[in-house]
Parts: C-alpha cells; sequence; structure tokens
C-alpha cells in the first residue's frame, strides 16, 4: 500500500526556527524509516557534508490529505545518530524522564496573528483599525477576521488527534489564539509543533500567512505570547507546591526569561498585560504579574500556575525542559 508520510522537522534559522516538511511514500504507518534531508538548505549544515537525519517521534493522522496519510513529527540527528545542535527535544527528554514520577502537565496557549497582502488581516491599506477593545472574543465581520481558517485549523487538529483544548480571537485584529494540553512535557511540546504547521498549512490554502512575531505592530497592541500553564501532582492536590514552584521560578528569572523567545523584551514592556520583561512577581488573577494563580486555585487551594512570560516564537522543547527542570527540582 502507498502511504503519503509528511516528515516535519525544525530547521536552524536563527533566531527563531521555522517548521520544514517533505512527503516520503511509505508502505505501513508503523516502524516508521528514519529519513534524511539537505542541511545545507535549513542553515544546519555545510554544503560539503549536507546530510542530515531525521527521526520520527510522534506521528498522527493527516487530516488535509486524509485516507491512510500521515504527519510525522521529526527529530534532528547528525548522521552518526547524535542530536543535531538545533535538535532541542533531545535536551528535554532526559529532564521529562527524570522527573516524569512528578506527572508534570502543561497547557499552552498559542497566539498567533494571520497577515494578508503585507499588513495584519482586517487592518484598512491606509492608518489604523479602531483601537483595541472589541476584538477580544468579538463576533461580526467588523471585529472578527479569518474565523474560517481558525475553524479549519480546530477541525483538522481535532481529526489529527492532537490534545488541542480551545480557541479565542484575540485583542488586535487578525490575532488569534489556540490552547494544546494539559499533555506531558513531550507531548504538549510534539503536538504544539505540528498544530503550528497545521496553522500554516492550512492558512496557505486561504491565501492568508500566520505568524508567531510576539509583536507583529508595534505601538498601543498587545503582542503575542504563548503563556504556559504548569502544574505537578503535588500541585494538583494541594497550595504549598503552588507557592513553591513560583518561588523557583523567581529565582531563576533571567536564565528563562533569554530563552522564551527572541525578542521577548519588545513584547515584556510592563503594559499590555504584561510584567517588564526584567523584573518577576507573581500573584492571584494578575494579567499584569510574569506569573498568574488562577483565582479558582486559590479558592481551591491546588491546581496549577500560569507562566505568562514566554513569547508567541518560544520553542515549547525549550519552555517545558526550563519549568520541569526549575520546579520539579524545587518540589523534589
Ligand atoms: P486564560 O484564561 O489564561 O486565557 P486558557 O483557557 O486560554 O487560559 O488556557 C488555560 C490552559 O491551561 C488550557 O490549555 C488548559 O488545558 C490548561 N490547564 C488547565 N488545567 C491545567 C493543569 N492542572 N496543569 C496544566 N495546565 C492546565
Ligand atoms: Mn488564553
Ligand atoms: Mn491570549
Ligand atoms: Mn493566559
Amino acid at each position: 500500500m502507498a502511504i503519503k508520510a509528511e516528515y516535519i522537522w525544525i530547521d536552524g534559522t536563527e533566531p527563531t526556527a521555522r517548521l520544514r516538511s517533505k512527503t516520503k511514500i511509505v508502505d505501513s504507518t508503523k516502524n516508521l524509516p528514519i529519513w534524511g534531508f539537505d542541511g545545507s538548505s535549513t542553515s544546519q549544515a555545510p554544503g560539503k557534508a549536507s546530510d542530515c537525519v531525521l527521526k520520527p517521534v510522534f506521528q498522527c493522522p493527516d487530516p488535509i490529505r486524509g485516507g491512510d496519510s500521515i504527519l510525522v513529527m521529526s527529530e534532528v540527528l547528525l548522521t552518526d545518530m547524535t542530536p543535531h545542535v538545533t535538535n532541542t527535544r533531545a535536551l528535554l527528554s532526559p529532564i521529562a524522564d527524570k522527573f516524569a514520577a512528578q506527572e508534570p502537565l502543561f497547557g499552552i496557549e498559542q497566539e498567533y496573528t494571520f497577515f494578508k497582502e503585507g499588513r495584519p488581516h482586517g487592518f484598512p491599506v491606509r492608518g489604523f483599525p479602531a483601537p483595541q477593545g472589541f476584538y477580544y472574543c468579538g463576533v461580526g465581520a467588523d471585529e472578527v477576521f479569518g474565523r474560517d481558517v481558525v475553524e479549519s485549523h480546530l477541525d483538522a487538529c481535532l481529526t489529527a488527534g492532537l490534545g488541542i483544548s480551545g480557541i479565542n480571537a484575540e485583542v488586535m485584529p487578525g490575532q488569534w489564539e489556540f490552547q494544546v494540553g494539559p499533555l506531558s512535557p513531550l507531548d504538549v511540546s510534539d503536538q504544539l509543533w505540528v498544530a503550528r504547521w497545521l496553522l500554516y498549512r492550512i492558512a496557505e490554502d486561504f491565501g492568508i500567512a500566520a505568524t508567531l512575531d510576539p509583536k507583529p505592530v508595534s505601538g498601543d497592541w498587545n503582542g503575542a505570547g504563548a503563556h504556559t500553564n504548569f502544574s505537578t501532582k503535588a500541585m494538583r492536590e494541594s497550595y504549598d507546591p503552588i507557592i513553591a514552584a513560583c518561588e523557583a521560578l523567581g529565582k531563576n528569572a533571567a536564565e528563562h526569561v533569554a530563552q522564551y523567545g527572541s525578542d521577548i523584551e519588545l513584547r515584556l514592556t510592563g503594559s499590555h498585560e504584561t510584567a517588564p520583561w526584567n523584573e518577576f512577581n507573581y500573584g492571584v488573577s494578575d494579567r499584569g504579574a510574569s506569573v498568574r494563580i488562577p483565582w479558582q486555585v486559590e479558592v481551591d487551594k491546588k491546581g496549577y500556575i500560569e507562566d505568562r512570560r514566554p513569547n508567541a516564537n518560544m520553542d515549547p522543547y525549550v519552555v517545558t525542559r526550563l519549568i520541569t527542570n526549575t520546579c520539579c527540582s524545587a518540589l523534589a
């Protein structure tokens, strides 16, 4: 049987990596083979030694091609089968194993912006649309732009079996969010990357480009983030570990922020529902805090915390590794 397998991987573009993919015809969806690509075309290898290896790590039904077709999230290896320097999943894997007994879970809110004809979808040809205020969770043709793409993406994620947990329109025209999780560190990261690929791929058919740019329009417009919600088994059962996790994040704030996505200082300004990038605080219900404890969590005295700092363009393999390592070390 001839089955289309779309191998997806993360390239070497700096400062923010991009997704690449290509199709392999396979005769079974079980025991998928390793594959290769030209690393000299993806900023991952010199031309004289250009071969890089693709190793499948996660697969799901391909909702676009349908039938037996599959999507195959892959990690990049060197030809000696060691991880490529761009392979951030290889760094997460041992940390996820080390702290698996604490059962860390993540729910990631992926914000993004649609662009059409060189400007945010819904922006007029000249000047700016009405200021922020009615776009967030809005309804109606004067407030909402791109819902057809968003609905198509949601259906695709569900058909693929991804752990998508919701969508909403955001505060700027053409800006949206989807959430993936709660899932384990490796699962949420693999599935977020596949959900991003599906977003780009589906928007392509509508003649629209989706971007994870953290500050797509300067001025009085919110940037795009990737709020990262986190809990361990202990945090889901009592309140002291919730506070201990917040305190641990505070002690490692600079190290985290430096790896939470390029241009983070443009987004974490201290206004637009953010805390300044070079300060740390946490608080109940506080959307101006670095880390928010949801009000329900304080009432229930258990649950999860929301790290509001990660940028939309963050690498979930990096962010979930840092949070798992910092919080689970403190809670051990
Ligand atoms: P916000 O109010 O900040 O917009 P969202 O509803 O967009 O919040 O996202 C909250 C995310 O938190 C969801 O992805 C949800 O699955 C996740 N979540 C809920 N409970 C937990 C938990 N115990 N641990 C980790 N993530 C969780
Ligand atoms: Mn949200
Ligand atoms: Mn949001
Ligand atoms: Mn949030």
